[in-house]
This record gives C-alpha cells, sequence and structure tokens, in this order.
C-alpha cells in the first residue's frame, strides 16, 4: 500500500483503491492537471553540470571521434557505478543489445526468449542476428518476465540436445533468455538465473531502464552473463544517443570491445581485422555528454526517488488506479512513473490521455506488446493475458528529474 511505501516498510507493489464514488477519471485528470498547471513532458534530460564544458573542449581539440578520451573515461565511470568488471561503449541500447547477442552465441534461425511487453529494441537486437525472437508472459509484480511460468513453458515444449535447449515445436535451438527491467524496476533475477540454468539458457540483461537500479543490492546488469545498456535522450542518464556493453566474463569484455571496434587489431598503421567487426563504438562528444551525467547520477535517482513517494503519496487516494511501487527485492531508479487503471476504466484510457494532452500533461500508455507489431506477430509464444491486460491499463507519468517536488504541491 502507499501508505507503507512511503514509510519504507513492506509493503504491497500497488495500492488497490477502488471503492468511492466520484468518477475516477475526472478525479485522475484534475489530479494530474493540479500537479502541473503548466503542463509537463513526460521525460525530459537535466543539464546542470559539466555537459556544456566537457563537449567544448571535444570540438576546441578536434577529439570527437570514437578514439577521443572521454570514452575510456566514461567506460570506466560506468564500471564504478555498476560494479561491473568490464564495460564497452556503443552508438545505442540497441546495437550494445546486439552485441550481447552476437557475444552469446546467437546464430542464424535460432530462438532467443524475450519478454512481450518491452520496447521494440530488444526483440529488433534479436532479429538483428537473424534469429526469432520467442516471445513470454510477464508477472504483474516486477512487470519483467515471469519466471515461474517460463520454467514451466520450457519444461513443455523444449528438450535439451547435447547442451543445447530445442524448441520441440520448431525445431531451433533457443539460445538466450533476454530480460527487461522494465520502467526501472529489476526483473525477478534469482529466479530468471535459475530458470535459464535448468534449460541451458544464457541470460542477458536489457538494462537500458535500469542504470542506478540495485537488485538484492547487487546494481542490475551484473546478474546475467551480459547486459546491454542505454544512453538514449529518454534515459536517465544521457548521451544523446548511446549504449553499453556490461559483463564480468573477462574473454566476454575482450570480444565485446573487438567486434565494436571493427574487429581491427591493434597496430600503428596496418588495417588487419579478424573477423566482420561493427562500427559501433561510442563517439567522444557523446561520451563527453555522458561523463557530465554520470557525475550526477546518484541526485538523479535521488530525485526521481522522491518523485515516485510523492506521487505515491499523493494518489493514494485516488479510487480507480494503482500506483507501481519497486517490487520487493528491487532498489529501483523509478526511470518511469506509472500508474495501473483498475480493470473498469481500461475503456476510458484513450479519454484520459486526449484529456490529460489537452492540458499538456503528456502521460503515455505502455508499448504496445510485441506480439502485436507487424515485424513480430507471427513469432513463436506463449500465452501472454498477463502483458495482454496490463498493457491496455499502464499509464506513465511525467517523471524527468527536472520535475521539482514543490510543484507537487508539497
Ligand atoms: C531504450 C530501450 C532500448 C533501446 O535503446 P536505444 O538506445 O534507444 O537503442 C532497449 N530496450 C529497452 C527496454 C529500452 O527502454
Amino acid at each position: 500500500m502507499a501508505r507503507a511505501f512511503a514509510s519504507g516498510s513492506p509493503f504491497c507493489w500497488i495500492c488497490d483503491l477502488t471503492d468511492h464514488q466520484t468518477d475516477e477519471i475526472d478525479g485522475l485528470v484534475d489530479a494530474l492537471t493540479a500537479l502541473f498547471p503548466d503542463g509537463a513532458v513526460l521525460h525530459e534530460p537535466a543539464f546542470e553540470g559539466a555537459e556544456w564544458a566537457y563537449v567544448k573542449e571535444c570540438v576546441d581539440t578536434g577529439w570527437v571521434s570514437t578514439a577521443g578520451s572521454y570514452v575510456s573515461k566514461f567506460e570506466s565511470m560506468l564500471a564504478e557505478v555498476t560494479g561491473a568488471q568490464s564495460v564497452s561503449s556503443t552508438v545505442s541500447g540497441t546495437a550494445a543489445l546486439h552485441m550481447c547477442l552476437l557475444l552469446a552465441g546467437v546464430k542464424l534461425d535460432e530462438e532467443v526468449i524475450v519478454p512481450t511487453l518491452t520496447f521494440a529494441g530488444t526483440a529488433n537486437a534479436v532479429a538483428h542476428c537473424h534469429a526469432v525472437p520467442h516471445l513470454v508472459d510477464i508477472n504483474a509484480q516486477d512487470l519483467g518476465i515471469d519466471a515461474v511460468r517460463l520454467d514451466a513453458y520450457l519444461d513443455d515444449i523444449t528438450s535439451i540436445r547435447g547442451g543445447t535447449c530445442v524448441n520441440d515445436l520448431t525445431g531451433r535451438p533457443i539460445r538466450a533468455v533476454v530480460c527487461v527491467h522494465v520502467f526501472g524496476h529489476a526483473a525477478d533475477l534469482d529466479a530468471l538465473v535459475e530458470v535459464c540454468d535448468r534449460h541451458c539458457l544464457t541470460l542477458i540483461e536489457d538494462a537500458a531502464e535500469s542504470l542506478g537500479t540495485y537488485y538484492n543490492g547487487i546494481h542490475t546488469g551484473n546478474h546475467g552473463r551480459l547486459a546491454a545498456l542505454s544512453f538514449n535522450g529518454n534515459k536517465i542518464v544521457t548521451t544523446g544517443g548511446g549504449g553499453a556493453v556490461m559483463t564480468n566474463d573477462p574473454e566476454l569484455g575482450r570480444r565485446a570491445r573487438h567486434l565494436t571496434t571493427t574487429a581491427k587489431l591493434p597496430h600503428a598503421w596496418e588495417y588487419d581485422h579478424d573477423q566482420v567487426g561493427y562500427n559501433y563504438r561510442m563517439p567522444n562528444i557523446n561520451a563527453a555528454l555522458g561523463c557530465a551525467q554520470l557525475e550526477r547520477l546518484e541526485g538523479y535517482v535521488e530525485r526521481k526517488r522522491e518523485l515516485a513517494f510523492s506521487y505515491a503519496k499523493k494518489f493514494a487516494n485516488l479510487p480507480g488506479i494503482a500506483v507501481i511501487s519497486e517490487p520487493p527485492r528491487s532498489q529501483s531508479n523509478y526511470w518511469l512513473n506509472a500508474i495501473i487503471l483498475d480493470q473498469s476504466l481500461a475503456v476510458r484510457r484513450e479519454e484520459l490521455l486526449r484529456r490529460c494532452h489537452e492540458n499538456n500533461v503528456l502521460v503515455r500508455p505502455a508499448w504496445n506488446p510485441m506480439h502485436r507489431l507487424k515485424p513480430f506477430r507471427d513469432c513463436p509464444r506463449m500465452e501472454v493475458s498477463v502483458a495482454e491486460d496490463l498493457c491496455e491499463r499502464i499509464l506513465n507519468l511525467p517523471s524527468s528529474a527536472t520535475l521539482r517536488l514543490s510543484e507537487l504541491g508539497d
């Protein structure tokens, strides 16, 4: 419940408040427009530190490309923040996922388990390997893959042949599981690690939304074999566009660096490449922005958590909605705040969105689940009823670190 949530004692992840007389949609629109009388975007970057100075230095010195010193500085800062042994920067989160999948050994016509409720980048990266996303359902606790149902599903449809998990229905190997830390809440990682071990699958974390989120006290991205971060303009830390591959396996770390830098063998003048590589390394200008941003990550997380607590408090007595808060073992960055509408209000979400947008409060629905998108609707999948239901009822609220608590009227 929201009350317990605010005081920090054990809590349900949701506050369930339905028994009220007022029109719930009116109440929600009124509450949101009262909080943001001048309107609010969903998420905007906060440039409050050395961003301009560092980027200007790149231009002034001419070091704008991937060879500049901010790139390796950004990588070491990320390693320090996350505790990962190896971090290789990339041009986007999708590129980082692509690299994770290749490093996990994903090949042509193999399958990769992906939750249907995610941003398209997760499934796109699988397709970039000429592999097939195999879509699975989420749980309502943390909005990540439902590990219990995944385990039973894999028992049903796969067998282990020569140490490889094979889909009996398609005959294709299933190589990996990509779990997603949705809105910055950690997925059920202990359970997912166990399921992957049982079924000979490699766990990859899509940590694009979870920089600053910890699971059991350990930063997300350190629980699977490999993980991808994103620094797109809407993420908690931005480099304009960018991403990174995280791993604690030194050999995978070395190969990540090699593969993202055109697979060129180090030499002062020779151009010798020992495999097909990718030009995926982050340019210095972007990394400079990232260094300035990372210096302030702690403050962003703090402000986002305060914002989440304020929302929970404000909305505790609003009927018809539940506020999403961090699941039991997650200390979340609250990248995007979200509420879930009661079943009875789902049909009125369009109206709610329209009325909020008329008042310049730019709330958003969750993504369309992957199994409804044209490129992925024929992908193999399990029954996805939880995602089907929740994706109709989730509403993301303005969540920028720049939003002041005073705007929330506290
Ligand atoms: C942002 C995001 C990505 C992709 O990152 P880009 O940097 O935009 O390529 C992948 N997965 C999830 C869950 C994301 O939120």
